[in-house]
């Protein structure tokens, strides 16, 4: 037996303990996270009252509040029993960060006591030099700052022997250049918040505090069992499965989405539930995906800048508790060649300080009219800049989905609705007339339709959908951290949302009333915007043909999507409104190169190093097989006078010398890789991404091509590698 068919013996579940009372979520929700409400507890009611000040209107603590805060953090987290700290943030790889300190401190010799202080709290100082900078920090100024996001309650990582207090904060560099995610999120939401109280302010709404944007990822994964994951190289260390002959059984029957969750997985979903509870991540939805072990998780929403660091703190989870069921969890945006891969929807909107959501179209007329603007804002944004919207989830894993004839395409286009896409037309068209009942609309009187929030129709094929109160961006990466996107959705959305009010307020000072002023802005920009609205299927050639002839962006490859992170006018958005400086997007854009550049070098050569040490190798030993097997007829047919069929004898020969040819491509292929890899090092990044997305992909996928050819003959019990069919099947 080979030491993969030993290994189909021992695949199975975890033994359980079975807990006795499942408990009640409301008694444990966020019990491991430092909360408004267990902060207050433990500080004075007027430090109490200065950090909502700060929250709500941005007036900072001073710092004998901060050190009040950060003490009352330590006891609090002491009395938890955690015995280490860390200020938690996210650099521009993509994971999570930490370094971790204990609480001690030396009083005497041999003496210790616990002592956090409030600069501790505000600020550290990580060694900065083995995070990607894309060339911001000089190498002799290697030092980073971490700065306490406030915005973010601190939380408590459990494992088995100890606590650690985890506080969220941004990552900066010596002259405060963001070097994370998180920095350019909260500052985007800043210039969200401002342009979308100005538009508030016309419409009439004065006493609005704050505006911010609200976001619910749903996490899409898939879940392997662990004994195989560890014989795959490829899943190990790329992530994805590089080689791999398609299952039989697919995703065709579709008889896994929304099926009965096996139990396995269902004990696997109830662990990081209560998990996440605990830290206060509030999912909600659990289901099964397309794909065979696919599946997805989905939070209730809650303000951008917590729902991106629940949603990297939920990803950690998962991963780890994957691992004590003996699965692994794979976060990849297509680990599985030939079946679907996995994205994280983003849905998104906008709210405000009283609890209104300003896509929510409203019962009233005005409500309605308040809403189209936002809408009429939203329609400009992504018209003017899908470029950006594409760059935002341009990363190697992704390059599989986006441009690959999966969902959602690389073509940014935004669905409406039936029904909204009536009344936009309407609009538009200046219809005077009542078109259906629900669809009144009346110029004169500015009577508008009562939209219902539940109206609008399904399209699971566009990439950025209008899905009843939210959008739903749908283009974003499963293993991706959600903040970029939510950063450059804001941004370009704050742009909009000015130039609305802009154009209303100049429509009024040239005479018209208010109402009619509004509905022409509406209208100009409905027509404007035109090409960006599709309503049919994102996955039909004809849309691609069509999106060409409308001129819209059809961006594939990676290096050339990302390139709108360069362009001049888009450096100037982000500048506006103080989202990312030049030096900071273009740092980014280097970084993204490189990022993708080391990932397909790491699986380039895993590639070659999986073709010479595991695929020909089983070849060998098959074509000794078929060589064996010939001898021995030949001398059967010499010595014993057998007369074997002619043709059966052929049929072995021109198979063996099928198996000779395929190993010899496969390995000369695979030479050929190393050989491209050796040129492109001495190239610019730039062009090594060119040159990885134009000649190394076809090549990897040219050998996989091969190699998957072999395993469908190759005698079973000589390939170790695990086959599609048994992991994503066997339980
Ligand atoms: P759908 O069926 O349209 O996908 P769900 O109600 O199941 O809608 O929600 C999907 C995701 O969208 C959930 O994570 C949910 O929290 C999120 N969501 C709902 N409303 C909003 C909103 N106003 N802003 C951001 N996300 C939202
Ligand atoms: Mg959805």
């Amino acid at each position: 037996m080979g030491i993969r068919q030993e290994l189909l013996t021992k695949i199975k579940s975890i033994e359980i303990e079975k807990v006795e009372l499942p408990k009640k979520v409301s008694g444990y929700f966020g019990e491991n996270t430092f909360n408004i409400e267990a902060m207050q507890k433990y500080i004075s009611n007027a430090t109490f009252e200065a950090f909502k000040t700060w929250m709500s209107e941005g007036k900072q603590i001073s710092k004998e509040q901060a050190n009040e805060i950060a003490n009352a953090m330590k006891e609090w987290a002491i009395s938890k029993g955690a015995t280490y700290y860390t200020h938690w943030f996210q650099p521009m790889t993509g994971l999570t960060a930490e370094k971790h300190d204990s609480f001690i401190s030396i009083t005497g010799p041999g003496k210790v006591i616990e002592k956090f202080s409030g600069s501790k709290l505000i600020q550290g100082e990580p060694d900065a030099s083995s995070f990607p900078s894309g060339g911001i920090r000089a190498t002799f100024e290697a030092r980073g700052y971490t700065a306490w996001d406030p915005s973010s309650p601190a939380f408590i990582i459990e494992s088995k022997l100890g606590k650690t207090l985890c506080i969220p904060t941004i990552f900066i560099s010596y002259h405060g250049e963001a070097l994370d995610k998180k920095l350019p999120l909260l500052r985007s939401d800043e210039a969200l918040n401002k342009a979308a109280k100005n538009l508030l302010e016309v419409f009439g709404h004065k006493d609005v505090k704050k505006v911010f944007s609200t976001c619910g990822p749903e996490q899409e994964y898939f879940l392997i069992d662990k004994n195989y994951y560890n014989l795959r190289q490829d899943l190990l260390l790329t992530g994805r499965t590089l080689v791999g002959a398609a299952s039989p059984k697919g995703q065709q029957l579709e008889d896994q989405y929304f099926g009965t969750i096996k139990e396995r997985v269902l004990n696997f979903m109830f662990e990081v539930a209560e998990e996440a509870y605990k830290l206060g991540i509030p999912v909600m939805t659990r289901h099964n995906e397309v794909a065979p072990h696919q599946y997805e998780f989905a939070p209730i929403f809650e303000e951008s800048n917590l729902a991106a660091d629940h949603n990297q703190l939920l990803m950690e989870l998962m991963k780890k508790v994957a691992l004590r069921h003996n699965l692994v969890c794979l976060l990849h945006e297509k680990p599985f060649a030939g079946i679907n891969g996995s994205g994280k929807h983003l849905n998104w909107s906008l709210a405000d300080d009283k609890g209104n959501n300003l896509l929510n179209p409203g019962q009233t007329p005005e409500d309605n009219l308040q809403f189209l603007a936002v809408l009429s804002a939203v329609l400009r944004a992504v018209y003017l800049h899908s470029d950006l919207l594409r760059a935002s989830v341009a990363l190697a894993g992704n390059e599989h989905r986006l441009g690959a004839n999966e969902a959602p395409p690389a073509i940014i286009s935004v669905f409406l609705g039936d029904q909204l896409s009536r009344v936009l037309d309407m609009i538009e068209k200046g219809t005077k007339k009542q078109v259906s009942k629900s669809d009144i609309i009346d110029f004169g009187i500015t009577r508008l339709p009562t939209f219902s929030k539940d109206s609008t129709d399904r399209n699971r094929t566009s990439p950025f959908a209008f899905t009843g109160q939210k959008f739903e961006f749908r283009a974003v990466g499963s293993s991706q951290n959600i903040s970029t996107a939510i950063a450059v959705i804001n941004t370009i959305i704050a742009d909009s949302l000015d130039y609305v009010a802009d154009k209303i307020k100049k429509a009024q000072s040239a005479g018209k009333d208010f109402n009619s002023a509004a509905l022409q802005v509406i209208a100009e920009i409905v027509k404007e915007t035109k090409d960006i609205r599709f309503e049919g299927n994102n996955y039909a050639d004809e849309w691609v043909k069509e999106a060409k002839k409308r001129g819209l962006p059809n961006i594939a490859a990676t290096f050339e999507a990302l390139e709108a992170f360069t362009k001049k006018e888009n450096i100037a958005l982000f500048e506006k409104y103080k989202v990312l400086s030049k030096e900071e997007l273009v740092a980014r854009y280097h970084i993204w190169i490189h990022m993708y550049n080391l990932t397909l070098e790491i699986e380039a050569n895993t590639l070659i190093e999986m073709v010479n040490a595991s695929v020909a190798p089983a070849g060998f030993e098959y074509q000794r097989l078929l060589a064996d097997n010939l001898i021995d007829l030949a001398n059967l047919k010499k010595q014993a006078g057998l007369k074997p069929d002619a043709k059966a004898l052929e049929d072995l020969k021109e198979h063996l010398d099928e198996v000779v040819s395929k190993i010899f491509y496969v390995r000369r292929n695979a030479g050929v890789l190393k050989k491209l890899l050796d040129k492109a090092a001495l190239m610019e990044q730039e062009k090594r991404a060119e040159v990885y997305y134009k000649e190394m992909k076809p090549l990897m996928e040219h050998i996989r091509k091969h190699v998957d050819d072999l395993e469908r003959v190759v005698s079973d019990e000589h390939w170790d590698l695990p086959k599609y069919r048994e992991m994503l099947f066997i339980k």
